[in-house]
């Protein structure tokens, strides 16, 4: 199998549809990959993206997960329904990561008729 797991880590547990997560709202998934909406979402339509496989940054993560992410991204993004958005990924806690497994937000900005900022 290409997947390796921590079984304490939340987005493994995400994942891997354990029962004690009561959120997996899966947007897309690939073999390597899986996306979900963020629980506390920035704006409408905020996304994760991660590899599968259990690496707290990105510099642990072997480069087939993320050839596979980048085109994930895309297709996310064009899910969420914008042309307008960023892409977020923040390694160790000094640069904000706040769950030591690798993710990718995709994070909409819609303009101002939606009525979000
Ligand atoms: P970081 O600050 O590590 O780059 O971002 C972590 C993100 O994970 C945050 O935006 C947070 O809202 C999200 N998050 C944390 N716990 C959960 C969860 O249990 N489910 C989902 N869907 N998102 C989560
Ligand atoms: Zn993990």
């Amino acid at each position: 199998s290409t997947e390796h797991f921590e079984d304490a880590c939340l987005f493994c547990r995400i994942i891997k549809g354990k029962p004690s997560v009561s959120l997996r709202r899966a947007i897309l998934e690939t073999e390597y990959s899986f996306s979900f909406l963020d629980v506390n979402p920035t704006s409408e339509g905020h996304s994760l993206v991660i590899p599968k496989y259990h690496a707290k940054t990105l510099l642990d993560l072997p480069d087939e997960y993320l050839r596979d992410i980048a085109p994930l991204l895309k297709k996310v993004a064009k899910a969420a329904g914008t042309e307008e958005f960023n892409v977020i990924q923040n390694n160790g806690e000094g640069a904000f990561q706040t769950v030591p497994h690798v993710h990718f937000h995709v994070i909409p900005k819609p303009g101002p008729k939606e009525g979000l900022v």
